[in-house]
């Protein structure tokens, strides 16, 4: 007789070799396209701009193009190129993470740096543009004499207290006065006291944290749609990244680097890589998906 222990035990292992085989038949779930989707309904009826019905047609919408030369009619998925669409954003940073990557691997003293700022409840353009010209004070200041090169990207959250900015520095110094560094922001932006932390770079990935989306996907869905859509209008057009001293000096060696290594562009079966687009648009965002100065 077999005992009841080994029945459960018999059915547990079943239970799971059933799971396990649903699961393979599942079709892959990509999170990023349900962001999108979130995002684009929740915007839908709210937003009427030539970007946001750019952005409906991303990942779904078939365009065509046609070869220069053997006038090959060829097939391939639209894409926006938005830095806040979270499907296309990842091309726009994964540059940005190569160059500082090699970046730090040419310098002996990286350091991680996060300035904060005070929450403050309506996102709009002139206060996004008042926080970049507070961090460019805040490096031409005598705080950052000793800073050789680096960079500064702004992220932006919230989480249901208001908009929150914040900037990650990735800095070339032996040494950062984090009280002064406090007590200059501080002044910078208008604040008694600002919450400013310097992070080790030698245990952290800082690269990722340092090149990182403006927004990140799961968030910008999990926002109620009139966030969404403030957030989308104030933040069009404008720099969220910017980079300084032997940094900026080297950027250009560095992408040179990059784009020796990797594969070209896809070109037509014959050879030719010029080809006629159906609008102009498509031409840019294809050019877009494939810029190598990225
Ligand atoms: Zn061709
Ligand atoms: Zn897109």
């Amino acid at each position: 007789m077999t005992s009841p222990g080994l029945v459960k035990q018999i059915i547990r292992e079943r239970a799971i070799q059933r799971r396990e085989r649903e699961r393979k038949q599942l079709p892959l779930t990509d999170d990023n396209e349900d962001f999108c989707e979130t995002i684009r309904s929740k915007l839908d009826g709210l937003l009427d701009s030539n970007q946001f019905w750019n952005f409906v047609r991303c990942g779904n919408e078939q365009q065509f193009r046609t070869c220069k030369q053997c006038r090959k009619v060829e097939t391939y998925t639209y894409r926006c190129c938005i830095r806040w669409c979270p499907r296309c954003q990842w091309h726009i940073v994964k540059m940005r993470q190569r160059v500082i990557q090699l970046w730090a691997q040419k310098i002996a003293q990286p350091k991680h740096l996060v300035l904060t700022q005070k929450n403050f409840p309506v996102l709009t353009r002139r206060r996004i543009r008042e926080h970049t010209h507070a961090l460019a004070r805040f490096r031409r200041s005598s705080i950052f004499r000793n800073v050789r090169g680096g960079c500064v990207s702004t992220e932006i959250t919230n989480e249901g207290n208001g908009w929150h900015l914040h900037s990650h520095w990735l800095v070339d110094a032996d040494w950062l006065d984090i009280k002064n560094i406090s007590i200059r922001w501080g002044k910078i932006v208008g604040q008694n006291f600002a919450i400013v932390k310097v992070r080790d770079c030698r245990d952290r990935d800082y690269v990722q944290e340092v090149a990182k989306y403006v927004v990140e996907g799961s968030e910008l869905a999990s926002w109620p749609a009139e966030q969404i859509n403030e957030f989308v209008c104030a933040i069009r057009g404008l720099r969220f990244f910017f980079s300084f001293g032997t940094l900026a000096a080297l950027a250009p060696q560095i992408r040179a680097e990059i784009n020796a290594q990797k594969p070209p562009p896809p070109i037509c079966e014959c050879g030719c890589s010029e080809f006629i687009y159906e609008s102009e648009d498509d031409a840019l965002a294809w050019e877009a998906m494939h810029d190598k100065r990225r």
